[in-house]
């Protein structure tokens, strides 16, 4: 017999709560019988007084416990159950492409996705830019696309690990988001929950990043890695750049736009193919789909040049009700935004420095984020053409081109736009696009 309060001065007094006390907590937490206020103590304890390995992994296991856990070995698949994870960004449509390319590689992607938070956007989201695609299927339809087409992307469900849903938005509002701990719980509980055989995390470092600097990064990586590991599912982490945005562009169908261009071999940014690049391979090779990343590699690139990555993509978005024709007739099906504007730069010389999370603000007040988590999202609006870091403008020449409803919103992302940018007389040195793997 267990008492909430008694486990909260567990860990208020620096101690180390067992597996079973931790598993007791948490079914408070998912049947209500332990109070918000609760709650919130036990999370600002764990804030100050930290988790022990240990202690992660049973803490994420009750967790995923919580709701329900998929399952795929029904299916008798003939490859491994992988996904990606990333811990949010600007215009990073990585989750578009890995799918369809694992898939095509030999790999089965349910991969469920989440809608954007604060200044990053969300997969969820660029999804829902897709006209008639379902992204809240039901599980016989989520099977069925993961088994014919080898990828489903989709949306959270209530089903899910729902103790997560409730601690989060009580850490929301107690300030006590910021542990790598709980974000471990938080982020594995869910992807444990989908009964996958390997992860790949993807943890941004830089301006754009959640986590506020490099070594925050590497810990919550580590951690991430140690607990996925711990519980049974194999689990790397990738270290990539967020000091701008990832693709050349940013905003719900744009990005989508994007994505198909990638595919279809029209526009490969270079940023984004090697983030890309990296994440699938750790993945082909976490997967057992290829014993080398230069193997992995060479198939991730026939998978993208024969066609077959984007034909993947395009049986995934019919088989989830949306338009056939969509690789070959965007404008048929995405909106375009009425009004298209510069943002000039106000001085010349070399892009050196961008406020990445600024960048994503532009386009969270054009309308293409979210404000209060109950609002509409404008799919057209967004920014293209972003110029890179270490490139070079004149006076005038556009530093983005903006995609507004109105003509004051541009204005306004214009403005924006220019103060996240800073220009100097000097070449910057370029930031590595990625920094480092982390591995068990
Ligand atoms: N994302 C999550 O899903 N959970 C966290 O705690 C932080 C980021």
């Amino acid at each position: 017999m267990f008492l909430p309060q008694e486990i909260i001065r567990k860990k208020r007094d620096g101690g180390v709560m067992t597996a079973e006390e931790i598993q007791f907590f948490v079914h408070g937490i998912t049947d209500n019988s332990v109070t918000e206020g609760q709650i919130a103590a036990f999370a600002m304890a764990v804030f100050f007084n930290d988790m022990t390995m240990d202690e992660r992994v049973a803490f994420t296991l009750a967790m995923r416990d919580s709701g329900e856990v998929l399952d795929w070995r029904s299916l008798n698949l003939p490859g491994p159950v992988v996904d990606k994870h990333s811990t949010g960004g600007v215009g990073d449509v990585v989750s578009l492409l890995l799918g369809p390319m694992i898939a095509a590689c030999g790999g089965f992607v349910p991969m469920i996705s989440g809608r954007g938070l604060g200044h990053t956007g969300g997969t969820l989201d660029k999804f829902d830019a897709i006209p008639g695609y379902v992204t809240t299927p039901d599980n016989a339809l989520f099977r069925k696309v993961v088994r014919e087409v080898g990828v489903a992307i989709i949306g959270q469900t209530a089903s899910l690990a729902p103790s997560d849903k409730r601690f989060y938005s009580i850490r929301d509002t107690t300030a006590t988001v910021e542990s790598v701990a709980m974000i471990t719980g938080s982020i594995l509980s869910k992807k444990l929950s989908a009964g996958l055989d390997a992860l790949v995390m993807d943890v941004k470092v830089g301006t754009g990043a959640f986590m506020p600097t490099y070594d925050k990064s590497v810990e919550l990586a580590e951690s991430i890695v140690g607990v996925g590991n711990g519980a049974g599912m194999m689990t790397s982490a990738i270290l990539t750049d967020m000091n701008e945005s990832l693709a050349p562009y940013a905003g719900n169908a744009l990005e989508v736009r994007g994505a198909m261009d990638y595919l279809s071999g029209r526009s490969r940014p270079a940023r984004l193919h090697e983030v890309t690049m990296a994440l699938c391979a750790e993945m082909l090779v976490l997967g057992k789909l290829a014993a080398t990343e230069t193997e992995a590699r060479a198939k991730l690139q026939t998978a993208l040049d024969s066609g077959q990555a984007a034909e993947r993509f395009s049986r995934m978005v019919a088989a989830l009700g949306g338009p056939a024709d969509l690789m070959e007739q965007p404008d048929r099906h995405l909106e375009r935004a009425p009004v298209v504007v510069p943002a000039p730069a106000l001085k010349a010389g070399y892009a050196a420095g961008c406020d990445c999370r600024g960048v994503g603000l532009a386009v969270v007040s054009l309308g293409g984020g979210r404000r209060r988590p109950a609002d509409a999202i404008d799919f057209a609006v967004g920014l293209t053409e972003l110029v890179g870091l270490g490139e070079q403008v004149a006076v005038g020449q556009p530093l983005a081109m903006v995609h507004a409803r109105t003509q004051e919103a541009a204005q306004q992302a214009v403005r924006e736009i220019q103060a996240a940018y800073q220009i100097s007389d000097i070449a910057p040195v370029i930031n590595p696009v990625v920094y480092r793997s982390i591995r068990p």
